[in-house]
């Protein structure tokens, strides 16, 4: 089959056929015409998701399915699961659903995260070790819990001394993987990004400071905006007996949109990922692109990162000869916002055409 139309960022015209599930951009002979004009774009990435965790962790392989079923409806053609607690390797057996790359499980201490969610290491002299173990378990990245509520002091506090995360985000790029944290508050940042860490995600409590630190180490950050724009209040109403730690989820709540902003104009390299899988649906990524623009991004530059920019970061192809057919065709510009780009006129996975 071919597609004609419209690529991203350039806005040149792009051609291309698809023959057995992947690209060719040399023309071939009797090819159908599946779309003619319009705008063609690699499949859209959800750069921090989960496939397999729901409100309590664990979930069946049906209910992974369906979260996948409804990213890639909406376009999402490229999922980093960011630790799952279900093991969903047999998806990736499956043409239709979207491909995941997986972080393993969340690496936390005991009581250190949501119930059900995490491998919780008794002590922290463990965690190269599990390093190394989850490394086995993903593909290419490791997640850390980098801050959670510590209920003994009632406040937001780090997982883990400074030295052990040196010991195992080497440990992890020993083993040829990256590694990502969870982060929400001011003090675990600077341990993490002295530490190599490659990404942050949430990112709320960034300051000056530390924003400068991720620019010399060269860190990415994925803010998970709807996420936190939408329940941090609701996590701060809910824990009364923790006065200090709710005024704390309030402050960052106020503020982290000028936070992620000023990262951003610094210059720290921002992806899209919505943090679907507990409290935020699968299928979003268009709102989470929405809510980029309203960080100083551009139109172009927020669809880039859930898109093109974000599939460089994670060396998956884009719409490259050879590469598999994973793209978008889009009758109206997708850069008008999330009533267009959730409805692509046609999804192609893997050389399929899904019709949401
Ligand atoms: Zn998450």
């Amino acid at each position: 089959m071919h597609v004609r139309g419209l690529g991203l960022p350039d806005e040149t015209e792009v051609r291309l056929w698809i023959v057995d599930g992947r690209i060719s951009l040399e023309p071939v002979a009797g090819a159908d015409t599946v779309f003619d004009g319009g705008w063609i774009l690699p499949g859209l990435v959800d750069a921090h998701c989960h496939v397999g965790l729901g409100h309590h962790g664990e979930t069946e392989l049906d209910e992974a399915i369906v979260q996948a079923e409804n990213e890639r409806d909406v376009g999402a053609l490229l999922l980093r699961d960011c630790g799952a607690p279900t093991d969903t390797r047999s998806l990736d057996d499956r043409d239709d659903l979207p491909r995941i790359i997986r972080a393993g499980r969340h690496l936390a201490r005991p009581k250190r995260y949501q119930k059900g969610f995490a491998v919780e290491l008794d002590d922290e002299s463990q965690l190269p070790v599990a390093v190394a173990e989850e490394a086995k378990r993903g593909d290419g990245w490791i997640k850390l819990v980098g801050d959670w509520i510590d209920r003994s002091i009632g406040d937001l506090a780090p997982l883990w001394s400074d030295d052990v995360l040196a010991a195992a985000i080497d440990t992890a790029h020993a083993h040829g993987v990256r590694v990502t944290a969870h982060v929400f508050s001011e003090d675990a940042l600077p341990g993490l990004i002295k530490a190599g860490i490659d990404c942050i995600e949430h990112g709320t409590g960034l300051t000056d400071d530390t924003i400068a630190l991720m620019l010399d180490h060269g860190t990415a950050l994925v803010p998970t905006l709807i996420n936190t724009i939408e329940n941090f209040l609701g996590i701060a109403d809910g824990a009364k007996r923790y006065p200090t730690y709710a005024a704390h989820l309030r402050d960052l709540h106020a503020r982290c949109h000028g936070r992620i902003a000023a990262a951003r104009e610094a210059g720290v390299p921002v992806y899209a990922g919505t943090d679907a899988g507990s409290m935020i649906k699968h299928g979003r990524i268009a709102d989470e692109v929405e809510a980029l623009k309203g960080i100083g991004m551009s139109p172009t530059e927020a669809l880039g990162a859930a898109c093109w920019d974000a599939r460089r970061w994670l060396g998956r192809p884009s719409l490259d000869h050879g590469a598999s057919a994973d793209l978008l065709c889009y009758s109206t510009d997708p850069r008008q916002g999330p009533g267009v780009l959730n409805q692509p006129d046609l999804v192609i996975l893997r050389g399929n055409v899904f019709r949401p």
